[in-house]
């Protein structure tokens, strides 16, 4: 029976240990967890989501929604299993954090292939066949033998994380429930501003004290930017981002919809199943906590709202994948060794996930000798794979998952300049690739 190891049980080494183990390795699973913590990771559960629990939208038309049908297609357990336990947020897909984590958790334990071994790793081992995904808050020994073994400095920049705040602490007089256009059900909870409450809530923003950053220039991951630094783009910047007051109307206030009800509009997302807890969307932080609660309470409805979680900043670590890496996710030093996850250079869950799930089936083709998988730009997945191993960039920086990085349709430019139309081609193109990967997949193995 052959063996294989998988380093970190987060999103893309869960879903790599399962698909192996379900294809008879014996996998021997390690996870530094509970004995050691990350910044972000609160509970002893594999899987773990540290921040948002949404995975974003459901839409085959949107590029995540793109990335997780594939992944679907592909046959991932982590996807499958966040739409069991998904909590209703209009057409994106959340998840109950704590009951996807538990639910992974007994996957894992009821598989008789895997042995969960709480371990912090440390050195490479090139003769045992492995997947490293210990994301972006690998263990500091770990990035210090990474960097000996492929001769690469890493790359550190920060990531922010919402505060989280009791839903019976809101002021339902003043806040609403509504999604935006009345797409979907109405299940955020809006926190509407008139221009003098935003001016007062924005100066107060921009002169906030900050906990300190350290030695690093901060380069933030940037679908989670920290709202102060959103904010000092400028004075509307934050209107047009996450304060967006379009589209969302308290229809208690007899009105004539028109685009606009309020000046400004801060949204909250359910974030536990039993829908108790509610996060603040885009307020990811790195205001000292006495100010993000004077903040808080300067938001209508939130006056007197309890904080449950602030939100916190910290560091998140990549290798320097088109050095390292080739299109299988396998080191070009090593052939055993195989990278997933955050820490290739993907920014996302899904994104983790979805490379989690292509290192396990290239581990498996290359354990069996067969043709890895030549996934390529016309599927979302092989863009992001393609982007991370590319070696001509000046600069790599992260990248999740979005339709600049796809290989464009041909056919009629007319037509195609219209974007439903062209991304219509695109999905259709990348779900027929997918599904031709799957039954190579299955002829081989
Ligand atoms: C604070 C923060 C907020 C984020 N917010 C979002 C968001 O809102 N939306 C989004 O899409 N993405 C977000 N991301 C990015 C990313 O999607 C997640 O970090 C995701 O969990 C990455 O998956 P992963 O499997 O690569 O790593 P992880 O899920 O972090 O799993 C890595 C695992 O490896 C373990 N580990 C680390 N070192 C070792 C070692 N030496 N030995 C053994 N185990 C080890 C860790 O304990 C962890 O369990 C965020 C990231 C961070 C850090």
């Amino acid at each position: 029976m052959n063996k294989v190891q998988i380093i970190g049980a987060g999103l893309a080494g869960s879903e790599a240990a399962i698909y192996l183990a379900n294809k008879g390795y014996i996998v021997d699973l390690i996870e530094m967890r509970p004995k050691y913590q990350t910044h972000a990771h609160t509970t002893q559960y594999p899987a773990e989501f540290v921040c948002s629990n949404s995975l974003g939208s459901e839409d085959v038309l949107s590029a995540s929604g793109l990335l997780k049908k594939e992944a679907q297609i592909l046959g991932s357990t982590l996807i499958k299993t966040a739409f069991k336990t998904r909590v209703s947020s209009g057409n994106s897909l959340s998840i109950d954090r704590f009951g996807f984590c538990k639910k992974i958790d007994e996957i894992i334990k009821s598989n008789k292939n895997i042995n969960l071994i709480c371990e912090k790793y440390i050195k490479i081992n090139p003769e045992i066949p492995t997947i490293i995904s210990t994301g972006p808050l690998s263990a500091q020994e770990l990035a210090q033998n990474i960097k000996e073994e492929f001769g690469e400095k890493n790359f550190s920049f920060y990531d922010a994380i919402a505060p989280i705040v009791e839903k019976n602490t809101i002021n339902f007089d003043k806040a609403f429930w509504a999604s935006r256009w009345d797409k979907g059900n109405a299940d955020f909870i809006n926190c509407p501003m008139n221009k003098e409450e935003y001016e007062k809530f924005y100066n107060f923003l921009i002169n906030a004290e900050r906990i300190p950053l350290k030695n690093f220039e901060a380069n933030y991951f940037e679908g989670c930017m920290p709202i102060e630094v959103m904010a000092q783009r400028g004075v509307d910047t934050l209107r047009f981002g996450p304060m967006k007051p379009v589209g969302l109307f308290d229809k208690r206030i007899e009105t004539q919809y028109k685009k606009n009800q309020f000046y400004a509009v801060v949204q909250l997302r359910q974030d536990d199943k039993s829908a108790n807890l509610y996060n603040i969307v885009g307020f990811q932080t790195n205001l000292k906590w006495g100010e993000q609660k004077k903040l808080i309470e300067l938001i209508p409805g939130l006056e007197n709202a309890k904080i449950v979680r602030y939100g916190v900043m910290h560091a998140n670590t990549y290798i320097n994948s088109p050095k390292i890496l080739n299109k299988y996710l396998q080191t070009k030093k090593y052939p055993n060794i195989f990278f997933a996850g955050q820490l290739t250079g993907v920014e996302g869950y899904c994104e983790s996930i979805s490379t989690g799930l292509l290192a396990g089936i290239n581990l498996n083709l290359y354990l069996k000798k067969r043709q890895m998988l030549n996934i390529d730009n016309t599927t979302m997945l092989g863009a992001l794979v393609e982007y991370i191993t590319f070696e001509g960039h000046k600069i790599f920086n992260p990248i999740n998952s979005n339709w600049g990085i796809i290989k464009e349709v041909e056919g009629d430019k007319k037509k195609l300049k219209d974007k439903k139309f062209k991304n219509e081609l695109r999905s259709k193109r990348a779900i027929e690739n997918i599904t031709k990967l799957k039954n190579y997949i299955e002829e081989q193995i």
